[in-house]
């Protein structure tokens, strides 16, 4: 650690997890976070109505500010009310009947506990136990456990009148700075009053990154060893596409941050241009991209990336996080919502996709306990919804009714075998049929049926499943983790998994040649999608639809106006003969 008095104003430099792009250059200014300190303590039983009180007055407060938090969302950028508005209603949940509360109640007249220390107690419990839960989103975990020591610290600031931090005081700007920041300070942030964010601690994947990242402002996350070196008023140069930090910059190294700061601008405008752009090679070959989409409160973002339609729906997560499970009148609700909103274009809900590490808790039920040694290549998917034809047949149902919303497509999950496709088939008709005899408003023509391609089976059996599927969808993700038996959640870096592999763009190649030859429309919705130096390849090999992350489209559809269609089917000629997917790196970099 650096002494205050040793600090010095040689060029310093420093790194963190890069958040959200931009060059910031400031002074820094520190926002100290008020030190929480409760102590275990017990009270006596008269006195449990009297604390039960305190609490929920608390409770009342804490509501109140969160309210207002809401209004104040109204003047930040569209997206960053999509990421924050649900993180507010999650903790406005938390603050009612929620087990959390209920538990907090029960330890302050069942253990004589004060409310702060029921609350801190029992928020650390229900953390510990998100944490320890099977997941394939571990960063997802991660947050949600956050979220709830988060709401437990509000709460006992209320309770304790601990004062909250203040950012509006700071000069405009600067660099704000802190050791850490929770998500509901991000929330605080005015983008226009700082020239960006650095932080001690924080990690790339929770809910403060992906507000920072929402705000558009430079920040950078977790840069160890930054606050002891910069005193308040130091000039920081920071890049959060990087996440370098230079402290007491030289005047050469500002000149050359000046100079990235006015190209960023001009890269900006260039993206904002493509918006209203075709997506179509430099010989006018279109390629239709579309979004993913998770959960409705993505459909601003959707809307504004100019994305024409939704190309997968992940319809499991908004089973996710439930203690009752949506019937067919909510889960209808939920898909007409997002077929309105995208006002003609097409949705692609796919069923839901569960199993594996895919945990739904409040599916379990419907889990058989087969003891599987290895879930990912045991009941998952389509294979779990034909064990349970009426969890299917109730989805299904829901689609067909928002279907008279707007155009929808359905896709089945996991598919390895024929039989499956023809299986979920009957189930489709007979739902069809039934909604018809009842007179339910439904769409005029049944909507298409079609399939995920993500086992190899699939993809090598794609010219048969192509006479029983109304198209295909490439799952890039899964199709690299079961061709190359390599679990997609291994650490960044692996060099096992990997979809670039010439034998995973075999398979792509085999699907879309299966597709045209069967005359049905192909497009991939893994992450590969979503990378812009991929995007060539992947024509190259006969795909004209992409979907992907709303925010990757304009990049994707910037890498798509570059090249000709012959420069994409030469890549992909050459990346199909190469033997590693090192040598398909260096060939799309061209
Ligand atoms: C895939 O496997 O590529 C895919 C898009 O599905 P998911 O990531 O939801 O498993
Ligand atoms: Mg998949």
């Amino acid at each position: 650690m650096i002494e205050k008095s040793q600090r010095s104003r040689r060029e310093m430099r420093f790194s963190g997890h890069p958040i959200s792009p931009g060059i910031g250059i400031g002074p820094v200014s520190e926002a100290a976070e008020p030190v929480l300190i409760v102590p275990h303590r017990k009270i006596f039983a008269a006195d449990i109505a009297a604390e039960n009180a305190r609490l929920e007055d608390a409770v009342a407060l804490s509501r109140k500010q969160l309210g207002k938090l809401k209004i104040r969302l109204a003047s930040l950028p569209e997206q960053s009310q999509s990421e924050i508005s649900p993180l507010i209603d999650a903790y406005v949940h938390m603050l009612g009947a929620s087990r959390l509360m209920r538990g907090v109640k029960t330890r302050i007249s069942d253990q004589l506990l004060s409310a702060e220390t029921a609350m801190m107690e029992q928020a650390e419990i229900a953390a510990e136990l998100i944490l320890g839960m099977p997941t394939t989103d571990p960063a997802g975990r991660a947050r949600r456990a956050d979220e709830v020591r988060e709401i437990a610290r509000r709460v006992v600031q209320n309770l304790t009148r601990l004062p909250f931090r203040n950012f509006a005081n700071h000069a405009p700007g600067s660099i704000l700075a802190a050791e850490s920041l929770r998500p509901s300070d991000a929330a605080l942030i005015q983008p226009s009053h700082f020239a960006g964010v650095i932080t001690a601690e924080g990690g790339a994947d929770g809910h403060t990154a992906v507000m920072l990242r929402a705000l558009g402002l430079p920040a950078i996350l977790g840069a160890t060893g930054v606050l002891e070196a910069a005193k308040p008023g130091t000039i920081a140069i920071i890049d959060g596409e990087t996440g370098e930090i230079v402290l007491n910059p030289s005047a050469k190294s500002l000149r050359h941050a000046r100079a990235r700061l006015a190209e960023r601008a001009r890269t900006q405008r260039t993206l904002s241009r493509l918006q209203r752009l075709p997506s179509e090679t430099t010989d006018k070959v279109p390629v239709n991209l579309q979004a993913n989409l998770e959960l409705p409160f993505e459909l601003p973002m959707i809307a504004q990336s100019g994305a024409h339609g939704i190309g997968l729906m992940r319809s499991e997560f908004i089973f996710m996080n439930r203690e009752v499970l949506p019937d067919e009148d909510a889960q209808s609700e939920i898909y007409r919502t997002i077929v309105e909103a995208m006002d003609g274009d097409p949705v692609t809900i796919r069923v839901l996709d569960w199993g594996s590490d895919k945990d739904v808790e409040a599916l379990n039920v419907y889990m058989p306990d087969t003891g599987e040694a290895n879930p990912a290549l045991g009941l998952r998917g389509i294979r779990l919804l034909l064990r349970n034809p009426d969890l299917l047949e109730t989805q299904l149902a829901a689609i067909l009714r928002a279907a008279a919303a707007g155009p929808v497509r359905i896709m089945l999950p996991m598919v390895g075998f024929q039989s499956e496709i023809i299986a979920a088939w009957e189930i489709y008709d007979r739902t069809w049929r039934r909604l018809k005899r009842r007179n339910i408003r439904l769409p005029d023509i049944q909507p298409p049926l079609g399939i995920m391609i993500e086992t190899p089976a699939a993809a090598l059996a794609a010219r048969h499943l192509a006479k029983h599927a109304d198209f295909f969808s490439i799952g890039t993700n899964d199709l690299t983790m079961y061709t190359l038996a390599a679990d997609r959640g291994l650490p960044m870096g692996s060099k096992l998994y990997d979809p670039l592999e010439p034998t995973i763009l075999r398979l792509i190649l085999e699907t879309a040649a299966a597709a045209a030859a069967g005359r049905i429309p192909v497009s991939v919705c893994g992450e590969l999608a979503s990378r812009p130096e991929a995007a060539p390849l992947l024509i190259g090999l006969g795909i004209r639809e992409l979907s992907m992350h709303g925010n990757a489209i304009p990049r994707v559809k910037r890498a798509i106006r570059n090249v000709s269609l012959k420069q994409c089917t030469d890549m992909a000629t050459a990346a199909l003969a190469a033997i590693t997917a090192d040598e398909v790196r260096e060939i799309i970099r061209g």
